[in-house]
């Protein structure tokens, strides 16, 4: 690329910022302008390997380090989070688009697992027997890992990197972030807060890039487990090439979220709900409502408060107070969406608003799709199979609930799921037959607080264990078991039998 006198990022590796290595460099954007405003390095072998050595050199002091003072570190993290909120929503709107206050609302619940990690004394208690045998006693402990790395998506620059690292660093990890190379300054933010909270260097890296960094992840002997959150043909690659590499994996993929509504529901409360949750972030969440499932005859009242209310989103430049919806990421994932609306179109689905043509006043150059909503979509078509990931919402129509939850069990995703109703019956119908990870009841966004896990089914995670709660504390530990007996003088010692203990 022409070199040019727009900043280059570093990288941030041994608690600084240091320059990457490589020649490779790519554009950011600011999606709202169309501008571009910063480069990006594209690290190399050398740069990953730089990263990982001074996390393996942090690593066995602070594995060492008392869970109370890795935690009392991240509490202070927590309180930079919060203090400096604005500021660092203002570094995501840039370079991702997405309004304020949604960006405000992500950092909270990123902070929400930094709050959560703060916990780790007790979450990382083992269990303990006394004499299992005659003077033996039997107990676990749980023990970090090593060096982990994250590898994120664009979306949520701030909160998808903390579903991970809080909790990794908490349990005495050392951690190698490679976030996404379209809005990667947040990462940056946060390592310069965490060094100021005082966490030792080398705790927390960065690095920047592309495939060539996530390969040199993937198969680096000095990392042992690698969490990952972006498509499903990613995280199936990387669910595949980690593992092959002996790593610990978990790999979160893309989504299709259907909300069922019921001819029973409050349909002015889930049209709000659903259009939040559909046109919110233009769409690109993992957990966004790209699919409404409308059940017997609430469709056509529903089609029309929806439409009607899909026309007033105010879409607009994140940083206008007056956004409801910002602009999509970069100019080819414009040009994606653009394309589906038009397949959708020839696929024969009725376009009940088109969101092709966004007057965005002094924004011309600017990544702006409006939001567009189908109607009788059929499953077989591109628009209902595939995420497309932007304002783009389809109804399907259906017979009844059990027809509903089919149509839901038979996609491929399995991220998320919502039903709209005042019946309970059907609430506990959803909630039981429905095979899907997270489930919303009248609540069309289901994401679990930090103290649950979030994860999906089927092509939406590969792995075992889901992001943050609990199951992040396992992913980031394993589990070693203890027997001891202290022997008086004169005791029987085990003989060749298996020894039993009862
Ligand atoms: P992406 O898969 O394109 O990129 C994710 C990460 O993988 C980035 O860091 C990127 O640099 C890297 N990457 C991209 N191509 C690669 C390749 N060929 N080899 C190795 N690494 C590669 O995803 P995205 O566009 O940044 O994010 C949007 C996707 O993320 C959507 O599918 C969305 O559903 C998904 N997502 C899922 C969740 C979840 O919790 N399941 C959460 C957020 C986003």
């Amino acid at each position: 690329m022409e070199i040019t006198t727009l900043e280059r990022l570093p990288l941030w590796i041994g608690g600084k910022a240091v320059a990457a290595r490589t020649q490779r460099y790519g554009e950011i954007t600011n999606p709202a302008t169309g501008e571009v405003i910063r480069h990006v390095p594209f690290a190399n072998r050398d740069d990953v390997d730089a990263a990982v050595a001074a996390a393996r050199a942090a690593f066995p002091e602070w594995r060492a380090a008392p869970a109370l003072r890795r935690a009392r570190i991240l509490m202070r993290f927590r309180e930079l989070l919060d203090a400096r909120k604005k500021s660092l929503a203002a570094v995501v709107t840039e370079e991702h688009g997405k309004t304020l206050a949604d960006a405000e609302g992500s950092i909270t619940r990123g902070m929400e697992v930094v709050e959560f990690a703060c916990g780790i004394p007790h979450l990382m208690k083992g269990e303990f027997s006394d004499n299992v045998g005659t003077d033996v006693d039997s107990w676990s402990i749980r023990e970090p890992l090593g060096v982990c790395a994250g590898i994120t998506p664009f979306n949520f620059p701030a909160m998808v990197p903390m579903w991970m690292f809080p909790i990794a660093i908490a349990c005495g990890n050392t951690f190698v972030l490679k976030p996404s190379e379209r809005d990667p300054s947040m990462s940056l933010r946060m390592a310069e807060l965490f060094k100021e909270a005082g966490l030792p260097d080398g705790v927390f890296n960065v690095v920047h890039g592309d495939k060539e960094a996530v390969d040199a992840i993937l198969e680096h002997p000095g990392i042992s487990a690698v969490s990952f959150v972006g498509s499903t043909p990613i995280a199936k690659y990387i669910y595949e090439t980690g593992a092959r590499h002996g790593k610990r994996v978990q790999a979160l993929g893309g989504a299709k979220n259907h909300a069922i509504v019921m001819p029973d529901a409050d349909v002015d409360f889930a049209t709000e709900a659903i259009i939040g949750a559909a046109y919110g972030s233009a769409g690109e969440r993992c957990m966004a409502v790209s699919a409404v499932v409308a059940v017997g005859d609430v469709a056509d009242t529903l089609r029309e408060r929806l439409a009607q209310r899909a026309r007033r989103v105010r879409t607009g430049a994140g940083v206008d107070p007056q956004s409801e919806m910002g602009p999509v990421v970069t100019c080819a994932a414009r040009d994606r969406i653009m394309g589906y609306i038009d397949r959708g179109v020839e696929e024969g689905a009725e376009l009940v608003v088109d969101g092709r043509k966004p007057a965005v006043p002094d924004h011309e150059n600017g990544f702006f799709v409006g939001p567009t909503i189908f109607d009788r979509v059929r499953p077989e078509m591109s628009i209902y199979r595939d995420e497309i990931f932007g304002p783009v919402l389809v109804i399907v129509r259906s017979e009844s609930l059990a027809e509903a939850i089919a149509l839901v069990n038979s996609n491929p995703y399995a991220n998320g799921a919502a039903l709209f109703t005042r019946s309970g019956h059907a609430a506990k119908r959803f909630q039981r037959d429905t095979q899907v990870g997270m489930l919303g009841i009248n609540v069309p966004i289901p994401v679990p607080m930090a103290f649950y896990s979030f994860g999906g089914w089927r092509n939406s995670l590969f792995g075992d264990l889901y992001v943050h709660g609990m199951d992040g504390v396992r992913f980031y530990t394993r589990g070693k078991a203890v027997t001891a007996r202290w022997p008086d003088d004169g005791s029987a010692a085990p003989g060749f039998h298996m020894p039993l203990m009862g």
